[in-house]
């Protein structure tokens, strides 16, 4: 018997239960749809994410030996395709964006009505949205108790390589290149296959690297931007080429063989949590990339400025921690954790522009863009979210560069123009004397920006219009 298998956000050969399922069975045709709409997926692939997708599913087609590419509705060109090679059954993994449960609901219902075994599976998550809930019944709204729920439950161990995989013949589709999905005129990405490496095998190596030479002290380094201990997992994550299931059997194993690690180990599962929470808080909140998740924001007096949007969009707002962060995300579709929160406190509550926003551009430039940690990424930090961070907290920026890029690195790495300041100077140029600038090279207004809003200032304004929200709660 033949199973098409229709690849989403999984683009893996080892524990990905709808291919090992359908390999056990018979041959099986690989497929993958690109759908660019109109439909009602109002939350379309971002220009970074398509030049990840380009080479995710070239190494994808690579490893199998054949990947059919088709571009259009999956609800009309699944059946058809279904038909065609008169399959015996559809499999999937199931994916939880709400326009993905839509169309996938549907979609079944309608094989199942032609007559065609469907069945899904979980690939992408430890615990699956409606798998955890309260001690009274509900979704979770915190993230503590929700990961000790988490933690309580074993975590599957993950399937290998299906053991003997028969491709089925025949059925032509696209071309990938035809669909044009890295940039040309100008290739903004030339220099991002130096940095990544797309596909299941590029994952294997980023986690055995990260556990190798990251690990060991994420728990209290992971913060800073200027050092490597993060495990960049997360575009590889997005796109399924590594499944949560793979990444906590292997850091638990590599904990378990070295002493002293289990710290470093429990702190970066947790953030694996942050994941899965994020992904239960969309299941349950379909609104969430879109509305305020606490309804008293909707009160907040945003400002509209498209230049003052700009600037931040381009790493000139004068605050080199945030410019740094920016032009990172440009130069290289991602932006270290840390600087995320700096970056998006900034936009929120220096400049006080509405959190969508920034998940616009965030979904746009990201390589890791991702519906539901990014939507959650933002609302926390705009305080609109779910065990968000309380909204009178506004992080001081020249006070996080100190903190966590003390010898300023990360910032000499974004800002060259910088790059000859002091230390103590390097994170607040606008503070430097005359005499050291002109050391420096730095002439402020001309090589660097004066700072766009005075922080103080902007502290005051922004807990001036948070009045709004208390008094609409
Ligand atoms: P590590 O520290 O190595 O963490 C390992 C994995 O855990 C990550 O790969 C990621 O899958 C997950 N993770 C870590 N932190 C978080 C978090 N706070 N929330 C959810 N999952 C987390 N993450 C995305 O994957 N896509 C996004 O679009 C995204 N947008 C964000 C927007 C904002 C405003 C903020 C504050 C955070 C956002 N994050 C997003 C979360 C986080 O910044 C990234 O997951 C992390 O920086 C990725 O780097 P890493 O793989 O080296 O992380």
């Amino acid at each position: 018997m033949t199973t098409l298998v229709w690849f989403r956000q999984d683009l893996r050969i080892a524990d990905n239960p709808a291919l090992f399922e359908a390999a056990a069975r018979g041959s099986v045709l690989p497929v993958f749809v690109l759908d660019e709409g109109p439909g009602d997926n109002t939350h379309p692939l971002g220009a970074a994410s398509r030049w990840w997708l380009h080479h995710s599913l070239e190494a994808l087609a690579r490893d199998l030996g054949r990947l059919v590419l088709l571009h259009g509705d999956p609800q009309r060109l699944i059946p058809e395709l279904a038909r065609a090679a008169g399959v015996g059954a559809v499999h999937w993994n199931r994916c939880y964006e709400p326009h993905a449960v839509r169309r996938d609901t549907a979609l079944k219902a309608a094989l199942i009505a032609a007559g065609v075994e469907v069945r899904s599976f979980n690939a992408a998550l430890l615990n699956e949205p409606w798998e955890l809930e309260t001690k009274t019944g509900g979704p979770f709204k915190v993230f503590s108790p929700y990961w000790r729920a988490a933690l309580a439950r074993p975590v599957a161990t993950p399937l290998p390589r299906p053991p003997r995989l028969e491709i089925a013949a025949g059925q032509a589709g696209d071309r990938l290149d035809d669909w044009r999905l890295r940039p040309t005129a100008p290739d903004w990405a030339a220099g991002w296959r130096d940095l990544w490496h797309p596909g299941e095998a590029g994952a294997a190596e980023r986690l055995e690297h990260f556990l190798e030479a990251g690990l060991d002290g994420y728990a209290t380094l992971r913060d800073r931007p200027d050092l490597s201990h993060v495990s960049r997992l997360s575009p590889h994550l997005h796109f399924g080429e590594v499944s949560p299931r793979q990444v906590v059997a292997r850091t638990r194993f590599a904990a378990g063989r070295t002493p002293g690690l289990e710290r470093d180990a429990d702190k970066f599962l947790a953030e694996i949590g942050w994941r899965e929470f994020s992904h239960h808080l969309l299941y349950h909140f379909p609104r969430l990339p879109e509305r305020n998740w606490k309804s008293t924001f909707d009160a907040y007096p945003w400002r509209d400025s498209s230049g003052d949007l700009a600037v931040w969009q381009r790493g000139q707002t004068g605050y080199p921690m945030v410019d740094a962060g920016m032009r990172e995300l440009w130069a290289t579709g991602y932006m270290h954790n840390r600087v995320r929160m700096l970056a998006a406190s900034f936009l929120v509550k220096h400049l006080r522009l509405d959190w969508r926003l920034g998940e616009a551009w965030f979904r746009d430039t990201l390589v890791d863009a991702d519906l539901a940690n990014n939507a959650a990424g933002w609302q926390w930090v705009a305080g609109s979210g779910a065990d968000a961070a309380p909204y009178f907290r506004i992080f001081s920026p020249v006070g996080q560069g100190r903190r966590f890029d003390p010898g300023g690195a990360y910032v000499r790495r974004w800002c060259p123009e910088l790059a000859r300041l002091p230390d103590d100077h390097v994170h607040a140029p606008f503070d430097a004397p005359a005499v050291v600038l002109k050391a420096a090279g730095v002439e402020l207004g001309r090589t660097y920006p004066h700072p766009i809003v005075d922080h103080a200032a902007a502290r005051a304004e922004a807990l001036a219009g948070y009045e709004a929200v208390r008094r609409a709660g």
